[in-house]
């Protein structure tokens, strides 16, 4: 009998060539590999789109429908060729391509969930807590995600505008508030940045004396890993204290490529994090989180926060339960080192902050004993007497017959 041979799965093949669409197998490598081609021949039109995959009506009634204040569309060829061609269910199709249900807004889903643009001191500067700011440096991404926070100004939308002479007056403000000890490069993507405007923007910061640590927010080493260049590292690299969180969502996008650019940029001494956006038929299982998460160890990136997806407008079909949220938390924690476990977390609508999400582990007390359950579902007790040196009181004698007893009560601990 004719064995068949196992199909690669999609963007796991060794051979980047066997990857490609098409349409791209006779570009030179020399090309493929440049981020700049990679930049300039994004898919971002439908007839661009129709070459590359079988669309679907729904996704083509969703591309014409995107109008001018739309989140655009924008896919590296790199990504693209991570994508099924004939699925429209394909897990990284599903956050790149719209569908008409992005069209509907339901209740509770807002334009800016998070509420940055309340706490923005100066255009481009978002002050919220304290001690560290948010600066959205550029408003271009080598790809847009359908589930983006910041689909309202990403892309060109809007009407935000994110200029370099913005970059000063972010810088100032900063100088001018030495609570402020640490700021997070974001936007749009900082790493689309050319290497020496990145340079300008991460000197003009490290100036100042009191900003102690810097961080840069991107996802370009999973969709267009070719930007991690060694002159890009060299930059980066000077500037340390410099963390780097990464955008990860599928174990499929961890390529040889991906990882490559990864051990590059942890090789020029940057702590890698990554960041995992909880989304339906994309990641919302168990199997395919562990998978990622212990992809991105094995890459060096160590897995920072994994967040439900925010109430964006035209979110709903990509957004899970939280509860499905934290039973993949409670897959994980103690069923694989806790280095794979990251930290769930909900931005609190309307300028709350990040809070974490998870299982109950501390079930309740009984006088001194704390009772714990573990990821097993088994039940200890933490004798809970920091501190206390008498041995406890032994009951008195006066003490009516159905006083409460303390010590054997299970008090429940709220959440
Ligand atoms: S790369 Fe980041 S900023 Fe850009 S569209 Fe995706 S989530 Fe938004």
């Amino acid at each position: 009998m004719a064995t068949q041979e196992p199909q690669a799965r999609i963007g796991t093949a060794s051979d980047p060539h066997t990857r490609r669409p098409a349409a791209w197998r006779g570009v030179a490598d020399a090309d493929w590999n440049d981020w700049h081609w990679q930049a300039r021949n994004s898919l971002r039109r439908l007839e661009q789109l129709e070459q590359a995959f079988s669309l679907g009506d729904d996704e083509k009634a969703a591309i014409s429908a995107l109008g001018r204040n739309s989140l655009p569309i924008a896919i590296t060829p790199y990504y693209a060729s991570l994508i099924d061609a004939e699925d429209p269910a394909c897990p990284i199709r599903r956050t790149l391509i719209p569908s008409t249900e992005e069209l509907h807004t339901a209740p509770g889903e807002l334009r800016d969930p998070c509420g940055e643009d309340n706490d923005t001191v100066v255009p481009g500067l978002v002050h919220r807590y304290p001690d560290r700011v948010l600066l959205l440096a550029t408003g271009t991404c080598a790809v847009y995600c359908r589930y983006c926070t910041r689909s309202r100004m990403v892309g060109g939308g809007e009407g935000y505008s994110f200029q370099r002479e913005q970059w000063r007056q972010a810088a100032d403000y900063i100088a001018a508030h030495p609570s402020i000890r640490d700021v997070l490069i974001s936007g749009g993507d900082p790493l689309l940045l050319e290497d020496h405007h990145l340079d300008e923007l991460l000197g003009m910061l490290r100036a100042i004396p009191h900003l102690e640590i810097i961080r840069i927010g991107t996802k370009i080493p999973a969709v267009m890993p070719q930007r991690i260049t060694p002159k890009l590292t060299a930059v980066l690299r000077k500037y340390h204290p410099f963390y780097l969180s990464v955008h990860f969502i599928h174990p499929s996008e961890l390529t040889p490529e991906a990882v490559a650019a990864c051990e590059r940029l942890a090789d020029a001494g940057i702590p890698l994090g990554s960041q995992t956006v909880l989304l339906k038929g994309v990641n919302d299982t168990p199997q395919i989180m562990r998978e990622l998460m212990h992809g991105l160890l094995k890459a060096r990136v160590r897995p920072y926060y994994l967040y439900q997806c925010d109430p964006i407008a035209g979110s709903g079909h990509l957004r899970t339960a939280v509860a499905d949220g934290v039973k993949i938390i409670e897959a994980l924690r103690g069923h694989t080192t806790g280095y794979a476990v990251p930290t769930y977390v909900i931005d609190a609508p309307g300028g709350g902050g990040k809070v974490p999400v998870s299982p109950h582990y501390v079930v309740g007390q009984m006088g001194e004993q704390i009772v714990l359950r573990n990821y097993a579902n088994q039940m200890y007790e933490y004798p809970d007497t920091a501190g206390r040196t008498e041995a406890p009181q032994a009951p008195s004698d006066d003490a009516p017959d159905d006083a409460p007893d303390d010590s054997s009560a299970l008090r429940m601990i709220r959440p």
